[in-house]
């Protein structure tokens, strides 16, 4: 019988994006499973595949038919269920199969890195052919296996469990390889090695006899040389003789750094019972439910998604818990290592490629049940799924920027349906979209009006720094932030100040010609990095020093310009020289663990005041902050993002939230130059649903979601004419293919004209109903894929963009 792998490859670049055929070798049959990882040939290379699908039958003629080259897994490292997830997020996002297979894998398990699956065996179970391979290593590498006859008895041991596997990604130093030792010594042992060694090894009895105490019992080496007090040459020898021997055991790297404190679940108030009690209610009637959680900062969100993960552990359940990556704060995980403990693995950004593997291995052999992480932890391979969360729901950040375009929220409710569980959306500002869906009953909407401790909201100030200039202040602080951040450090209560930019100045400027010091590579300007003297594109990452002289005039009027971190520093100093300030941006969080370090100072009081960007808007949760100030409210409002003005809401929100969650009240200042924008102003009021009336009025007049959907065409190329040429072409295309009702803009460039010296072009489609849509863009893609990518074009679709 002939058996068939069908494989999708790893090569994007093929315009036909399906599986291909392969042979699977016949001492392969069993071994060979869907969702295994293997190399097979594709043109004149050798390349990675994922086995989707096994057949009996093929339509390639037997003689053109390529074997298998080779297995890369034992276990499959995808389910049934991602296998299908794949070809869901390849028709949603449209992208290639291959990258939405690729994006649910810890990065240790795509091409680049090797995982090493190590067997270990107990003799004298296996059948002799296969006892043979193990005789001199206990613990052999599967790669020595893959050419051998032997894979089916293999893959029989490992069922039966004779043979161990054990996996582990290999990678510079940071694999801790724990080498143990297990004893097995009996009474005739003793007898036998005392007659062996004679007089010469009184050192060797010694350890003996210590053995014949411990037998079955495993040691690391070190516990064996000090309990025995012999030498490692001592313990070699025993073991040359048989008496012990060594064992590996698969160790995770901890990526904790602290140990916790247990915590019980608190009493709930009125409002969190009754959320929690129609959650349950959907968790018990395995209904994939999506509720939306709308409660004000402080309203003890967190602890209902506490209480509810715990009845889906009690359930025999897994859960995940999803937040943006900035708020994935030491904080936020310790609440959840404090309540499940050792039942937590946590995924971000900061983890190194083998913890991350670490943490996706322990989630797969079901060694933990709760994962806390960022938006890639939607894929966490977990098989009974209770409840999926996702805090914060309305952050930007849940979108991938890249292929595949996904919003974990999406892939969210399909898990959802998958496993037949709830999902909770929580938020104090949940996006407009969500908002909407829950008014029109396609979300369940939970309320939470109150804070959980009846601490009243902050009372919320806005300064308009243009006044401040009238009257001849021009310092980057107001009088009454000046005002306030006196009082409190004589108060010894703590300082939030709020900037939503990085560096120490954001350009620059030649004084004399006007001249802003570019990137060459993309039409941005280059950010001052003080710590280094350099500039740097935030987008593409290029540097330099800075230029003694103007690069067009010559002239040495050259300065910095804008405000960053580094230049509020200095100005608080100046005027409070004693402040103690922890400054957190990309500089000074940018080794392992200073996020933490930094928060540890401030939060036990050696600091007065907290200084940083984005990363302190949310999670913060200390008790002593009485202030909060937002230097410059207006800069997230000119962005090029038809959200903006929710964003801007929404960021004013969260710092907001910040002051006085605890005994002592808060208050907050915001400065702006446009305090009369309705997204400043009703940020002041704190009330989301006037916001949300004001915002969906404005996005129905401008035909933006959620009355409208985008979808957003990119076209690139390096060289001007071509780009601007083929994005006529698309929008031509498009005009052509779809109907009437539909509004096309563009071509228009691009609001990053250039980057990474490719020049940018897109056309904005406008749509409410288009049946016809996905269809066309394939029909574009696979124009794009067989005939213009090879002219050095490259084309992105996004279904749901948001820098326009
Ligand atoms: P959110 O996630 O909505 O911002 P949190 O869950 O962080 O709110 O709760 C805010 C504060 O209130 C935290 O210090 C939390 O421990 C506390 N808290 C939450 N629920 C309760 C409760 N039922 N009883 C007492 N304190 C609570
Ligand atoms: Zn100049
Ligand atoms: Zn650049």
């Amino acid at each position: 019988m002939i058996r068939i792998a069908k494989v999708i490859v790893d090569v994007a670049a093929y315009p036909v994006d399906r599986p291909f055929d392969y042979l699977i070798p016949a001492d392969w049959h069993d071994l060979i499973e869907c969702g295994c990882r293997v190399k097979v040939p594709f043109g004149p290379r050798n390349v990675l595949g994922f086995v989707v699908e096994l057949a009996s039958e093929t339509d390639v003629p037997l003689d053109k038919i390529k074997p298998i080259t080779q297995v890369l897994d034992i276990e499959p490292v995808l389910t049934e269920e991602m296998l299908r997830l794949a070809k869901w997020l390849k028709k949603q996002t449209i992208c290639y199969e291959i990258d939405a297979l690729q994006v649910m894998l810890p990065s240790a398990l795509r091409a680049k890195y090797e995982k090493m699956v190590y067997l270990q065996a107990e003799l004298e179970q296996l059948d002799p052919s296969l006892a043979s391979f193990f005789q001199k290593s206990q613990k052999i590498n599967f790669k020595q296996f893959e050419k051998q006859e032997l894979l089916k008895e293999l893959k029989q041991a490992i069922k039966k469990g004779y043979v161990r596997i054990e996996n582990e990604v290999k990678q510079q130093g940071n694999i801790k390889e724990i080498r143990k030792v297990q004893i097995h010594v009996d009474a005739d042992y003793i007898d036998k090695i005392k007659q062996q060694l004679s007089k010469r090894a009184k050192k060797q009895i010694q350890l003996a006899e210590w053995m014949q105490n411990h037998c079955g019992e495993i040691f690391a080496p070190e516990e064996i040389y000090e309990q025995a007090s012999v030498t490692a040459t001592v313990l070699q020898a025993l073991i040359e003789s048989g008496a012990a021997q060594f064992i590996q055991e698969e160790v995770y790297r901890a990526p904790f750094t602290k140990d916790v404190v247990q915590t019980m679940a608190l009493r709930l108030t009125d409002e969190q019972d009754q959320a929690l009690n129609q959650i349950t209610a959907a968790m018990e009637q395995q209904h994939n439910e999506t509720f939306l959680l709308h409660g004000v900062t402080g309203s003890g969100k967190t602890e209902v998604y506490l209480q509810a993960i715990q009845q889906a552990l009690q359930d025999g359940k897994e859960a995940i818990m999803l937040v943006p990556e900035i708020s994935l704060t030491p904080q936020m995980t310790e609440r959840f290592r404090s309540r499940f403990g050792e039942l937590v693995a946590v995924m971000h950004s900061g983890l190194s490629v083998g913890e991350k593997y670490d943490e996706w291995r322990k989630i797969q052999q079901g060694k933990v049940k709760v994962v806390v992480g960022a938006r890639s932890a939607i894929f966490a391979p977990f098989q009974h799924i209770g409840l999926i969360i996702l805090d914060e729901e309305h952050e930007s950040t849940y979108k991938q920027e890249d292929a595949p375009r996904y919003h974990a929220r999406d892939v969210a409710i399909w898990r959802s349906e998958f496993h037949q569980c709830p999902v909770i959306l929580g938020s104090a500002t949940p996006a407009l979209e969500s908002f909407a869906r829950a008014k029109k009953n396609v979300y369940t909407l939970l309320t939470l009006k109150d804070r959980a401790k009846q601490q009243a909201l902050p009372s919320v100030t806005v300064v308009d720094m243009r006044e401040e200039l009238k009257l001849g202040n021009r310092s980057m602080f107001s009088t009454s932030l000046i005002e306030g951040m006196r009082e409190r450090l004589m108060r010894k209560e703590q300082i939030v100040l709020f900037l939503n930019r990085r560096g120490y100045s954001s350009f620059v400027l030649c004084r004399d010609c006007g001249t802003v010091v570019q990137c060459p590579n993309c039409d941005i300007s280059l950010t001052y990095h003080r710590y280094n003297e350099k500039l740097k594109c935030h987008y593409c990452g290029y540097d330099e020093y800075v230029p003694q002289s103007c690069p067009q005039c010559q002239s040495e009027h050259i300065r910095f310009f804008g405000t960053g971190t580094q230049k509020v520093e200095e100005e608080i100093y100046k005027l409070f020289p004693e402040a103690r300030i922890v400054r957190m941006d990309v500089d000074t969080t940018s080794q392992k663990g200073a996020h933490e370090q930094l928060l540890d100072i401030f939060g036990s009081g050696q600091a007065d005041i907290l200084l940083g960007t984005q990363m302190i808007a949310k999670g913060l949760d200390f008790p002593n902050i009485t202030l909060v100030g937002v230097l410059s409210a207006d800069t997230s409002l000119h962005l090029p993002d038809y959200r903006s003005g929710e964003r801007t809401f929404q960021l004013l929100t969260q710092v907001s939230g910040r002051a006085g969650r605890h005994d002592l009240p808060g208050e907050v200042i915001i400065q702006t130059y446009t305090p009369e924008h309705y997204a400043i102003e009703l940020a002041q009021e704190q009330q989301y649903e006037p916001f949300y009336l004001r915002e969906m009025q404005s996005r129905h007049q401008a035909g933006y979601p959620p009355y409208y959907y985008l979808a957003l065409v990119q076209v690139s190329h390096e060289d001007v004419i071509m780009a601007a040429e083929y994005a006529g072409r698309v929008a031509d295309y498009l005009r052509s293919n779809l109907s009437f009702n539909v509004s096309i803009i563009g071509p228009t460039t691009a609001s990053i004209s250039r980057l990474n010296n490719r020049y940018r072009y897109q056309c904005l489609i406008k749509y409410k109903r288009e049946p016809n849509l996905i269809d066309t863009l394939l029909q574009l893609i696979k124009i794009y894929r067989t005939d213009w990518s090879k002219k050095g074009i490259q084309l992105i679709v996004d279904l749901d963009p948001s820098v326009i």
